[in-house]
């Protein structure tokens, strides 16, 4: 890639699903189109998050990109739930097919954005000390990208291996023979501790707050299946499109009320069978909204877990008893409770007694026990939503600092856009419903939309686009007033809340109404001439 350019029309912050996806659709519209990645390559949270056991939690076939005919047909996925390398060989047949890469700069990190009120275009900081200007800003930087480790005293005392799922190493780790602590126990911790505990001498599962979990009863996918999904494909996505989660599943749409007393187990257990969380959060419509039917489903979990798991003090510690089901991520999972039947495994309840130090040699608590380690694994998470945009500093017009303006919380007009920040998009931003749905479905949608503004700004002679103050303000009340609605602001803590970050503002961040009221708004904002929009 040519590193001279200086100017282009359309600069796009990352090279996930959303970049990617950004820049063959804004390429329709310019040429002059850069990708700046920070890591080595394409894929973004499946390229970052290589550790073992990484897998997607929504079926393959739901969880992929629906803007290319050719690629539905040409690609077969091969698992139920696809593999972290599967989704990454499918992204690079994606970017080889599209041509992609020629438009990609790796290895550089952005690091500041500055609008310029007099030319009206960004002004651009790369990590290398070079600058780009462009007319457009992209931010594809994803809502789980920065990644979060807990402030530890100690950290650098210690003399074995510390790694965080999120930025694993690209070679294989060997855990044989090894005694290896996983703190957290949250998406990636599920994951990746079934895996650890089957060479480790000896694991000790770190665990603040239990997760919810469904198994997956992955299955490889027959051919004969393959077959009927590539022809029925515009079915499979037209029913996503009116699935809450966007996910091309059945929409029973029933509360548990609508169910009789007696089958309402029967209907957990058919799911529970099935499969899969989202499989299992689709059984009543009112599992967010309704505590009873909560409780119900988390005392189903609870007898679940009383029947998988031997030791009656390991069944209680695994037992979420501080949120209601589904307020914190519930994650798919591959042998997690049978995990802690094995004997060398421990779960060491670190609400009790936090952790107090790394040592040179493990983990001390605060009840003063120390655990001798070879190897500590984070499994913490993510600065989500925002970290990654707060790793840049972005200014807007008026020297308004984004991370001034977003203290209290992110204010933005459809998760999209935020006032005094002109022709800068976020794809999948705070106040639009990313993680509460199958992503690619969200991304799609809102590259989609970027596309609709750029290119009418280009047929009318605009130059700049940014929401109206009005327009922010009641998107912000309106997120605001869904979530209340729904039982996510129970949760004592959650990344959804922004609560697993000190000193990050506690509000929900993202859109709670589903995606298909979501498109529906949009849709009526594009069709109503940019509704809420100031173009000049
Ligand atoms: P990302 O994939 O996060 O890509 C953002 C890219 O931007 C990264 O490569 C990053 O390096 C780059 N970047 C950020 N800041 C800068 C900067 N300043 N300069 C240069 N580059 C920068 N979603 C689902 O729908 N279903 C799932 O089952 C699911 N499972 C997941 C499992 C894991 C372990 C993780 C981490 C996420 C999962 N997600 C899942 C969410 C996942 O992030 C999205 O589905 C999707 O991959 C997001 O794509 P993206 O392009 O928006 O962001």
């Amino acid at each position: 890639m040519n590193m001279n350019v200086k100017q282009v029309d359309i600069i796009i912050v990352g090279a996930g699903f959303a970049g990617l996806y950004a820049l063959y659709k804004l390429r329709l519209l310019s040429q002059h189109i850069l990708v700046i990645e920070s890591g080595a390559n394409l894929g973004g949270s499946w390229y970052w998050n290589c550790y073992p056991g990484a897998r997607c939690d929504i079926e393959s076939i739901d969880y992929s990109y629906s803007f290319s005919k050719e690629i539905e047909q040409e690609w077969s996925w091969t698992e139920r739930f696809a593999s972290q390398t599967e989704i990454l060989d499918y992204l690079n047949f994606v970017a080889e097919k599209l041509d992609l890469r020629k438009n990609i700069i790796f290895n550089t990190k952005v690091v500041s954005a500055a609008y310029n009120e007099e030319t009206k275009r960004w002004e651009v900081g790369l990590d290398n000390d070079q600058f780009l200007t462009a007319g457009f800003c992209v931010m594809a930087t994803g809502c789980l990208s920065s990644s979060h480790i807990p402030e530890l005293p100690g950290s650098t005392l210690f003399k074995g291996d510390i790694y965080h799922t999120a930025t694993w190493p690209h070679e294989t780790i060997s855990f044989a023979e090894k005694r290896v602590g996983v703190i957290g126990t949250g998406s990636s911790g599920v994951q990746i501790i079934p895996e650890i505990a089957q060479d480790a001498a000896q694991l000790y599962v770190f665990q603040r707050t239990p997760a919810y979990t469904i198994p997956v009863n992955n299955e490889t996918l027959s051919s004969d299946y393959i077959s009927w999904v590539k022809k029925n494909y515009p079915e499979i996505r037209q029913k996503a499109k009116q699935h809450f989660f966007a996910c091309g599943l059945d929409n029973d749409d029933l509360s548990m009320e609508d169910f009789l007393p007696a089958d309402r187990i029967s209907e957990l257990e058919r799911r529970w069978q099935t499969g899969g969380v989202v499989a299992f959060f689709s059984a009543f419509n009112d599992i967010l909204i309704n505590n009873e039917t909560n409780k119900f489903v988390s005392d189903f979990l609870a007898q679940k877990l009383k029947e998988i798991v031997h030791d009656p003090d390991i069944v209680e510690k695994l037992t979420p008893r501080s949120y209601p089901f589904g307020t914190k991520r519930a994650c798919n999972a591959i042998d997690y409770w049978t995990t802690f039947n094995k004997k060398n495994v421990s779960l060491v309840d670190i609400r009790k007694a936090p952790i107090k130090a790394i040592t040179e040699t493990g983990l001390l608590t605060a009840d003063g026990k120390t655990y001798e380690l070879d190897t500590i694994v984070f499994a913490t998470g993510f600065d989500a939503f925002t970290g990654a945009l707060r790793q840049i500093k972005i200014k807007g017009r008026n020297n308004t600092l984004l991370e001034n303006k977003w203290k209290a919380g992110p204010r933005t007009y459809l998760g999209l856009m935020t006032s005094e920040m002109p022709n800068m998009f976020i794809i999948t931003g705070p106040g639009s419903p990313s993680v509460l749905s199958m992503m690619i479905a969200a991304i799609e949608q809102h590259v989609d939309l970027i596309y609709d503004f750029i290119h009418y700004m280009q047929l009318n002679g605009i130059t700049t686009v940014e929401p109206k103050e009005d327009a922010e303000k009641a998107w912000m009340e309106h997120t605001n007033a869904i979530a209340e609605g729904t039982l996510f602001m129970q949760a004592e803590s959650s990344w959804y809340l922004g609560s697993n970050i000190a000193g990050k503002a506690r509000t929900f961040y993202p859109y709670a109404g589903g995606m298909p009221a979501y498109r529906k708004i949009c849709d009526d904002v594009v069709r109503d001439n940019f509704n809420g929009f100031l173009f000049s």
